[in-house]
């Protein structure tokens, strides 16, 4: 057959549905075979496992005290779930927050940036190494979804919908919307910065959003966990164990 430019596009056109089919399918048959049956797996909830990577874990460049130790609670929970998703801090090597791009300023101050204040952070996460890879005990065949962030030189980024500048998307919220998402819990590494931002970031998107306790850490820098408590209250996000919340 002549391939004409019509052929060409119908047959573009057909695989593509073809493959969107097949990925369908493939995603419906991977979360019925893998999680457990029960009345729990709500079609409407979504849980979002924030940045459990071995640089945020003991031995890693910017470790939460005893991070790896919400690893096996965040395994349990995500067995609950129809929809998991994966975050991923993602940064190169030269991102503008490390201190090594900042000679002259001390890790935990922070620098102004045109998107607000930023925090000096060692390096942490990097592009390809094995501190940005997920701690090896994290379950992550479960995941419908990883998002990756952080992976602009100039700008980082804490939650998982949008980055620092709270208006570039990530794309996450496209997708729990066309998933017709109304309730998200987040748990993950840590609680007062990645954890509370993308929260704060799903509450006042309209999702439901409880931040389940025994499955997230700090890195508590001075009053970092009594500020981030307080935030919670005041835009009405839950924070409290799994039980009192399904
Ligand atoms: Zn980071």
């Amino acid at each position: 057959m002549k391939i004409t430019r019509r052929n060409f596009l119908y047959s573009t056109l057909t695989s593509l549905i073809f493959f969107n089919q097949r990925q369908v399918t493939l995603a419906h048959n991977t979360s019925s075979d893998n999680l457990i049956s029960g009345n729990t797996k709500k079609e409407k909830d979504a849980l979002i496992i924030v940045d459990v990577q071995n640089d945020f874990c003991p031995g890693g460049t910017l470790a939460v005290k005893n991070g790896d130790t919400i690893v096996k609670e965040v395994n349990k929970i995500q067995k609950l779930f129809r929809y998991v998703i994966l975050t991923q801090d993602w940064h190169p090597k030269d991102h503008t927050s490390f201190s090594t791009s900042n000679p002259d300023r001390k890790v935990f101050t922070t620098k102004k940036m045109p998107y607000g204040e930023q925090v000096i952070w060692p390096p942490h996460c990097v592009i390809g190494t094995n501190g940005a890879k997920f701690h090896k005990d994290l379950k992550t065949d479960n995941a419908n979804l990883i998002i990756r962030k952080g992976f602009r030189k100039n700008i980082d980024s804490y939650s998982g919908f949008f980055e620092n500048d709270r208006i570039t998307s990530t794309g996450l919220n496209g997708v729990l919307k066309s998933l017709k998402i109304e309730r998200v819990f987040v748990v993950g590494l840590a609680l007062d910065f990645c954890v509370q931002y993308t929260a704060l970031d799903s509450v006042r998107l309209g999702y439901k959003t409880y931040v389940i306790k025994n499955a997230t850490l700090p890195v508590d820098i001075g009053d970092s966990v009594e500020q981030t408590i307080n935030n919670f209250e005041k835009n009405d996000v839950k924070y409290g164990k799994l039980d009192e919340f399904i």
